[in-house]
């Protein structure tokens, strides 16, 4: 029976283009997730969006000189044309601005107040007399109070170690213009965890370990251990989502980022229901107490810094609310550093998309991505790296395989040969190609991805020493019979991996089964759809109609099926190539050094 196959994606926020880090850590491996359990027969519904709210994107527009909607707009067409590029297959990929996800949080927060979950307390705000406004604590520093450490943060001494409220600095001070910071009252919203806890201790102790990673659960256990305070959902800010409260005090206050981007995953959920033509079928996805809750699965897909939002905070507002499906997996990568360096906006050490994602095939930057993840641990962009696992493995073994195989099917026969009888080599290499379907699928579905590449990468490694063995291009001469046997043998082994890679390599999957005379699509594409909100602003999203027809298994290319002219399916990339990206990302870091030297 069909599973329903829940893949969220943590909400990318809309501050900045995107960074291969994104990609790696979140974006790509939900997206083999989801297209794997497409390929299985399974339900998947893929969703997320960009993430608009919060003080740093005011900060950064105020920079622009043009408003926060028109920044977040910016960002957000730039990551809907990453996604499209390289093939990102969401169900929804929509954004945090819209009028029904306003309204689905106000309705939140109303149940959650409704259930006692919600207290109100006086927090103590730092407040700028210049800017006349409250500052978040990563907009603070002064001198640490215990080590004299003069650039300590608002929340954290970056030399001791030392955590610490913003009012127990020594100078404290706004980092945007220098100016000293005061210490206001303030009332707020706290979402009452400490109330959560018993039932969120249930829930984590029923979860499966067998598929939680190490790190996710580690650090889950930890912090529930400590004891779990309260939290503020609201702030002192305009740009967000108003308070929907008979309060004048609240008029100036919004829902803090993290309360409202969590419910993305429920009112996106809702939004595709609705461009679906089923406004109602959302409710199959979240509500627990349906015939079918116990054939869903919710898949988080974030990085390690969103784990408390999405293994405590978010399954306690679900408890909270009622009748909601917990998550089954919370997915946390680790980070991917550059050239053994942290990557880093404020310093311009980083690839973004937009400059990298027209120059490569996008398989190229997904194999690379999806066999080099910081899945267990943090992995490492390196340009050298990108060359030699492009020309070696994914070329090399791969590419070559295929294009071998193709081009002596199409020169010699122009279709899939009849086989004569299959010897002892032939049928084990059927055999193993078989066997890989469970095999790679069981190292998806407990989300060990770079595994279950290179399982797959293994089978070709495997057809291509079979093919050196048994040399089918000077047997054509001498036995043309035998050379079709081991032909064929090679095609309907090509044919299977196109089936096993079609998650990791879309595009390439895509050609190549065309290549092999089929003439439906397996890897399909996402689509850019322009819509109009109902405030009258065009908000853009990303979609796709995706087929889940069951091809999970080991099938055998028809004989006398016509195949179609070979072509190379990745592009050989020269040496030089590293040297010259190198080159590029110090030119990019030391322009921003220049500017921060001249400031
Ligand atoms: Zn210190």
């Amino acid at each position: 029976m069909s599973k329903k196959i829940f893949v969220a994606v943590a909400w990318p926020y809309a501050n900045g283009p995107l960074h291969v880090g994104h990609v790696a850590g979140v974006l790509l491996p939900a997206d083999i997730f989801a297209r794997y359990h497409r390929l299985r027969g399974n339900e998947a519904l893929m969703i997320s969006g960009s993430d608009c709210h919060g003080t740093p994107i005011t900060i950064s527009a105020e920079r622009a000189g043009i408003t926060p909607e028109q920044l977040v707009q910016r960002h957000h067409s730039s990551f809907l044309k990453t996604f499209k590029t390289l093939g990102i297959s969401f169900d929804l990929y929509t954004q945090t601005l819209t009028e029904n996800h306003y309204k689905v949080t106000q309705e939140f927060f109303h149940r959650l107040s409704a259930s006692n979950c919600i207290y109100k307390e006086i927090m103590i705000g730092s407040w700028t007399e210049t800017l006349q406004r409250f500052l978040p604590d990563r907009y603070i520093e002064g001198i640490c109070p215990k080590c004299d450490y003069a650039r300590a943060r608002g929340d954290q001494c970056d030399k001791c170690g030392r955590l610490h409220e913003p009012w127990e600095l020594l100078e404290p001070h706004s980092t945007m213009d220098g100016s000293p910071v005061t210490f206001r009252e303030t009332d707020h919203y706290f979402l009452d965890l400490a109330r959560l806890q018993p039932e969120l201790n249930t829930w984590l102790q029923s979860v499966d370990r067998s598929c939680w990673r190490h790190n996710t659960l580690q650090f889950t256990q930890n912090w529930i251990k400590e004891g779990l305070r309260g939290r503020a959902i609201t702030r002192d800010l305009e740009w967000g989502i108003p308070v929907p409260v008979d309060d004048p005090t609240f008029k100036t206050k919004r829902f803090y980022v993290w309360f409202d981007a969590v419910i993305g995953y429920i009112s996106a959920t809702i939004e595709w229901a609705g461009r679906s033509g089923k406004p109602e079928k959302w409710r199959e996805w979240w509500e627990a107490k349906t015939d079918r809750s116990d054939r869903i699965r919710s898949y988080y897909f974030l990085g390690k810094d969103n784990i408390p939002f999405h293994t405590i905070v978010w399954p306690a507002m679900l408890i909270g609310y009622g009748n909601r499906v917990l998550p089954y997996n919370v997915s946390a990568s680790e980070f991917m550093t550059l050239e053994g360096e942290k990557m880093s906006s404020s310093r311009n050490w980083a690839i973004w998309l937009p400059e990298i994602e027209d120059r490569y095939q996008p398989d190229q930057i997904r194999y690379y991505l999806a066999a080099n993840a910081p899945e267990s641990r943090d992995s490492d962009w390196s340009w050298s790296d990108f060359v030699r696992r492009n020309n070696d493995e994914l070329l090399g073994t791969w590419g070559n395989l295929a294009h071998r195989v193709l081009t002596l099917a199409w020169r010699n026969f122009g279709l899939a040969p009849e086989p004569g009888e299959f010897r002892e080599s032939d049928q084990q290499l059927l055999t193993i190609s078989a066997e890989a379907f469970s095999k790679v699928g069981g190292l998806i579905e407990s989300v060990k991805l770079k595994a279950a590449l290179q399982e797959a990468l293994a089978l070709a490694q495997r057809a291509n020493q079979y093919l050196n063995e048994e040399q089918p291009w000077t047997l054509i001469n001498t036995d043309r019979s035998r050379a079709g046997t081991i032909i064929y043998t090679g095609l309907v082994v090509v044919d299977r991996m196109k089936t096993l890679l079609c998650p990791f390599l879309p595009h390439s999957c895509q050609r190549l089964h065309e290549l092999l005379g089929y003439e439906d699509v397996i890897g399909a594409l996402p689509t850019i759809e322009k819509t109009t909100d109902i405030d009258g602003r065009e908000r853009p999203v990303l979609s796709g109609g995706y087929s889940n027809v069951n091809r999970w298994k080991p099938v055998t290319i028809p004989i006398g099926q016509s195949l179609r002219p070979p072509a190379p399916l990745f592009l050989k990339l020269e040496e030089n190539v590293a040297e010259e990206e190198r080159e590029h990302l110090r030119r990019q870091a030391q322009v921003v050094d220049r500017d921060l030297k001249r400031k």
